[in-house]
């Protein structure tokens, strides 16, 4: 067949134009479904004629491309999965920290190197999209998804959202290595009620625009090549079915002509869950009608679209809208010349590299935070030392590599999740790092509970899975018992504590923050030793801490760090490595202090509760080092600024103490007065700079008069000119800032 759209020297438009028309409105509709790769593969491809699969194992990745071969016009199948911190399903591929892990770093350009290096291994084994990144606002700490978010800030969260966007899309789509990223999940759908997973989103046009959009902003602005679709409705309205949202802010105001995919059945959910559409077929009319392209696994959309159309409620026109946009995708990525199958020899050279773990090991060690040290950190490898590792996560391989990776459930062919010898635990980090002087003893101390079916039943009414439930382990004296007799016998413990993937997750929001199961008796027991103890964090989302952990050494948070996290961990504790970290995220002291956020507004009576007080335990932008830096002289190029100007401020950095700082500066704002009430205090700007021991440095930091802007009343973004505080220092607390004042003048 010689037919136009096979001709690659033809304009992408002309062969779309073309292959359309030739289209019948059922190979139209099927170019629309995203189906789960895990079903019956023949008819996702030849019977629905499905345009695009997820969750493909290896080895149906290949029987896909071989059946689509037996369809009539052979287009190729775009092929998306979630590799959202590394290539999570790909047996050996290189996990690296998870989002909230890798915002501790606070290093766009590392990240950026990190998703370049997952897009490489992604896009070698037949993979073109990844659902990835995570632009989500974190704001209440129970939502079970915490750990996939860059924490809380929309600034930081825009940065480093972008500069991964860059990484997977490389020079552009027509890079074999190029895939394509998402922004997810539009918009709003971390603003739970109560935390709980895609409840409806309290939100108003106003608050969406002064917190929640921003990020997805700069996506668009970055060229992302996709968007997905949140699950929750805002208002009474489903994302999916937003005009607003989707029609007037992304492809109005900011020019977005990418492809939309929903969430996961969020078109049938339309029907069976929150219940506005009575029937598949108004579904599928309002999900068309609103500018959807891609629908994620929503089988039936495939006969209740085409009846849609049969019965006159849905306009043709409008599919073929839509499938223009994922023809043109899959033209432009050059699909029907090269529909990028795996490739087992490249795989074989770049799948867990030794390039790639050297990226990662690099992303770990800056993803963490050192939150406490009363001076026991680092140890000092000269003396022969005994060490006791102990706690349920110092060699659990899932709790270190988190959510969205190996066994963490997504998916029914990971075996036995990766390669053991891939993940370096703390455990093996110590054994292999520490001097061979050192005594390394390991006992597990606690458990922190297991999953249980729902006693309610396998299945909801509608006959939609139940999730099972976690059920915490009771502290086990035994246990317990063994870790204090190695703690008498060694001179510091490690104790690594925190949560596991029965805890993180879709449908997995907590109630509590605390450390579950055994673990707050475990190390209760420990600091009664008397023994240093060392506390190290592996887990999803901040936990509020029990008094013996506050008192104990030192407090090292790790979230998941990926596989080359218990080297790094190591490294940290022995000083091999600096402490970099700064919180991209708020701990509370008590679930009660929810929201914590940084950037609260202003206007509430007083600043505490009768009970508790509302300062945070950590606070956004917290971390310290093994030096002591001081800031000095803040000084502006100029105090006053045009709107179209930018601020420029220059603060002196002086390393104090006598080992090597990376200082992670952070220049916050503050409106003094605004026409609405606003946030007390908004990041906009941050940089690092190494500070060798007795040396000073100065650091610039520039923001763009135009970014200090807020949302009107009318929901409009601009700057109010007037005077602003600017606060330059090491974290958002008060105390941690230096501070001076500049004006923004109209032109
Ligand atoms: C999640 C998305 C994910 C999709 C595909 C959904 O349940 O919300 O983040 O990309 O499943 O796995």
């Amino acid at each position: 067949m010689n037919a136009p759209y096979l001709d690659p020297a033809l304009p992408v438009t002309e062969r779309v134009a073309d292959l359309l028309a030739r289209m019948t409105l059922a190979e139209k509709v099927g170019q629309m479904l995203q189906l789960d790769a895990r079903g019956d593969l023949a008819d996702l491809v030849t019977g629905k004629l499905g345009g695009s699969l997820l969750h493909a194992s290896p080895e149906r990745m290949l029987q896909a491309r071989d059946l689509v071969s037996t369809t009539r016009l052979r287009i190729p199948l775009l092929m998306a999965d979630d590799a959202i911190h590394g290539h999570s399903f790909w047996p050996g591929a290189t996990i690296f920290p998870t989002q909230l892990g890798m915002a501790c770093t606070w290093d766009p350009a590392l990240l950026e190197r990190g998703a370049r290096a997952a897009a490489v291994e992604i896009a070698a084994t037949g993979l073109h999209w990844t659902f990835s990144p995570v632009l989500c606002i974190t704001r209440d700490l129970r939502w079970g998804r915490v750990d996939e978010t860059f924490g809380e800030d929309p600034h930081l969260i825009g940065e480093l959202g972008a500069a991964m966007i860059r990484g997977y899309q490389g020079d552009g789509l027509t890079d074999r290595t190029a895939v394509l990223a998402t922004a997810k999940h539009f918009a709003g759908y971390s603003e739970t009620q109560g935390g709980r997973d895609a409840s409806e989103a309290d939100l108003s046009r106003r608050k969406l625009r002064s917190w929640f959009l921003p990020p997805f902003e700069k996506a668009a602005r970055e060229g992302v090549a996709t968007f997905m679709l949140g699950y929750q409705a805002i208002d009474g309205i489903p994302i999916t079915t937003n005009q607003w949202l989707l029609n007037e802010v992304l492809k109005g105001e900011w020019g977005f002509t990418g492809t939309l995919v929903t969430d996961w059945d969020n078109v049938g959910r339309m029907v069976w869950e929150q219940k506005v559409a009575a029937d598949d077929i108004e579904a599928a009319t309002v999900a068309v009608g609103a500018g959807n392209d891609l629908i994620m696994n929503t089988p039936q959309f495939f006969v209740a679209a085409q009846e849609a159309v049969a019965r006159g409620d849905l306009d043709e026109a409008l599919i073929d809208d839509a499938v223009r946009r994922i023809l043109a995708l899959k033209f432009e990525l050059g699909l029907f010349e090269d529909p990028r199958s795996p490739d087992s020899e490249v795989q074989a050279a770049v799948i867990g590299s030794d390039e790639h773990t050297a990226i990662n090991l690099e992303t770990a060690r800056r993803s963490l935070v050192l939150l406490r040290n009363d001076g026991t950190l680092p140890l000092d490898p000269a003396e022969p030392t005994r060490i006791a590792v102990v706690g349920p996560n110092a060699d659990d391989v899932h709790a270190q590599l988190g959510d969205w990776a190996g066994l963490s459930g997504q998916v029914n062919w990971m075996g036995d999740g990766h390669p053991r010898e891939m993940t370096r635990t703390v455990l093996d980090g110590l054994r292999d790092t520490a001097p061979e002087s050192w005594t390394i003893t390991h006992a597990r101390g606690a458990d922190i509970g297991d999953l249980v079916p729902d006693p309610a039943g396998a299945t909801y009414p509608d006959g939609q899975p139940r999730p099972p439930l976690f059920r915490a382990a009771s502290p086990d004296a035994d246990l317990i018992a063994e870790a204090v007799a190695a703690a008498h016998d060694a001179d510091y413990v490690v104790a690594v504590v925190g949560d596991t993937v029965a805890l993180t997750g879709e449908g997995k929001s907590t109630a509590t923050l605390e450390l579950q199961g055994g673990q707050t008796a475990l190390v209760d027991a420990l600091v009664a030793t008397g023994t240093p103890v060392i506390v190290v964090l592996i887990q999803g989302k901040p936990s509020t801490l029990p008094d013996s952990i506050l008192n104990s050494a030192a407090i090292v948070e790790a979230f998941n760090p990926g596989m080359q996290g218990g080297r790094a961990i190591a490294e940290l504790i022995l000083g091999h490595i600096e402490p970099t970290g700064r919180l991209p995220i708020t701990f509370a002291r008590h679930v009660g202090q929810l929201p914590v956020y940084y950037n609260q507004i202003r206007g509430q009576h007083g600043d505490r509760y009768a009970d508790l007080t509302q300062d945070p335990l950590f606070a956004f932008g917290e971390g310290l080092s093994y030096t002591s830096v001081e800031y000095s002289d803040l000084r502006l190029e100029s105090e006053t600024v045009a709107v179209d100007g930018t601020v420029r401020a220059t603060v002196t950095l002086t390393n104090t103490g006598d080992r090597l700082a990376l200082e992670t500066v952070q220049a916050y704002i503050a409106d003094q007065v605004t026409s609405v009430t606003w946030a007390e205090r908004e990041l906009k700007g941050f940089a690092q700079a190494t500070v060798v021991p007795g040396m000073s440095v100065d650091v610039m930091l520039e923001i763009a008069a135009s970014d200090c802007s807020l949302v009107d009343a009318d929901g409009v973004r601009r700057v109010e000119p007037g005077t602003f505080d600017l606060l330059v220092g090491r974290s958002s607390r008060d105390a941690d800032l230096a501070r001076t004042t500049f004006r923004i003048e109209l032109a």
